[in-house]
């Protein structure tokens, strides 16, 4: 830290603010930024850096970006905010209608919320809620995969990975859910059956008690970094149906075009009944999260004649944040987004699988705008980052993970330097 002249509010901030997953007692360096454009963030000491993090994977167009800046002036001066709860504006209305537009065929309803992690709690209870509806009050519990991750709140931490989540912090708070292997994310695996079989003994075993099954389709995020076979997805599908299970997608990190498709689930031609968007839905302006579902599960909640969904943050549907997020997508839709995510995905092959024989690395993988250093071990954040910001890059690795999902308008020459920068720093640990 000592190469940064800190301002006298960022000594303060260190003693009174916490920051994600941190120590407020030994405090990993946080960085000073005072602006960002484009795909640079630029820090209290003048550097500039390329963001290869795009804000946790918010900020598709850049930033300081004009389109979006004027959706939030042109809204602030009619309203910035007001209750959902007994009233409506447009805002609301267009964002729902665009994302209807653009989401799988089968979703028909949308529930506006403020954070991706509260967006799979209202899943959740839709598919709870579903049940009740119809009488089936055993079935409370979720199926999922290993490596996953859905959230920080405890409906969602339940969901999360057993090992690399927060289990076991908060063990006896937490619902014990149903966990399946996971799926081979190894890069040229082949499709084989086997895969499937543990997914499919735990449905065998306990569908009675099962509501839903909740996947982050095609890649796991948070929780690895893994891809896998959209066969796994289909089979899924098949089994849902088969035992009568609703199926969440989680599309929070995948959603709006990262995995070269507008939707990952799109790469295994299949729906889910529940649908949770958030991260770029607002072009990473505002914090907004929805969740989208079929008729089947509307109507299903409604089964009983008394069905309310049971949910209603307060910030529900902010003005801002939906007119925001509609002129992302708008911007997005005008985008050669496909174009750039295959650019994207061909220069992150290209240059990172260079790195793949180095002594460390244990794993090199892409998927779209996606590019994934898998160490052998896990990595010093605090020492990586220093490295690549001396290179001009920022990038926010975790666990044995060094990785990139750039906004998709970055240049060849700027993806360039991100991946050379992995790549060096790769070659020193
Ligand atoms: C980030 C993320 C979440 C949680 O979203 P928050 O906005 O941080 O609450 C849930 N699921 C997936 C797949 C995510 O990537």
């Amino acid at each position: 830290m000592s190469q940064f002249i800190h301002p006298s509010w960022a000594n303060f901030e260190r003693e009174h603010v916490w920051h994600p997953y941190a120590s407020m007692k030994n405090p990993a360096p946080v960085y000073p930024v005072t602006s960002a454009s484009g795909v640079m963030l630029e820090f209290e000491d003048g550097r500039q850096m390329i963001d290869g993090m795009a804000s946790w994977w918010c900020a598709i167009h850049g930033y300081n970006v004009p389109e979006l800046n004027e959706a939030v002036e042109t809204q602030l001066k009619a309203m910035a905010h007001v209750m959902f709860g007994g009233l409506t504006h447009k805002p609301a209305a267009d964002l729902a209608e665009a994302l209807l537009k653009i989401a799988p065929n089968d979703m028909k309803h949308v529930f506006f919320s403020d954070s991706g992690s509260v967006s799979v709690e209202v899943g959740i209870k839709m598919a709870i809620q579903y049940w009740q509806a119809q009488g089936k009050t055993d079935k409370q519990k979720l199926l999922t995969i290993r490596h996953g991750y859905h959230g920080d709140t405890f409906g969602t931490m339940g969901v999360c990975d057993p090992v690399s989540g927060m289990h076991h912090l908060f063990t006896g708070m937490l619902t014990e859910h149903f966990f399946a292997d996971a799926p081979s994310a190894e890069t040229d695996a082949a499709w084989d059956d086997s895969q499937i079989d543990s997914f499919r003994s735990q449905l065998e075993a306990h569908h009675h008690d099962i509501a839903a099954v909740i996947l982050e389709p095609i890649v796991q995020n948070a929780g690895g970094m893994r891809f896998y076979a959209p066969e796994f997805l289909r089979q899924v599908r098949r089994l849902c149906d088969a035992y009568d299970l609703l199926l969440i997608f989680d599309e929070i990190a995948t959603g709006f075009g990262r995995t070269g498709k507008m939707f990952a689930c799109e790469h295994a031609a299949i729906q889910p009944d529940i649908m949770c968007v958030g991260k770029a839905l607002t072009g990473g302006y505002m914090t907004l999260a929805a969740t989208l579902c079929s008729s089947k599960v509307c109507d299903g909640i409604h089964a009983d004649g008394a069905g309310v969904l049971m949910h209603g943050p307060t910030f529900m549907a902010n003005p801002l944040a939906c007119a925001v997020a509609l002129a992302s997508i708008e911007l997005l839709l005008k985008s050669p987004w496909q174009e750039r995510a295959v650019n994207i995905e061909q220069q992150l092959e290209k240059e990172l699988m260079s790195c793949r024989d180095r002594a460390g690395v244990a794993d090199v993988r892409v998927k779209g705008a996606i590019g994934v250093i898998e160490m052998k071990d896990a990595v010093d954040v605090a020492a990586v980052q220093k490295q690549l910001i001396a290179q001009g890059v920022w990038l926010r690795p975790f666990g044995k993970l060094i990785y990139t999902m750039p906004p998709y308008i970055i240049s060849n020459h700027e993806l360039k330097k991100v991946t050379a920068a992995m790549c060096d720093v790769v070659s020193t640990l």
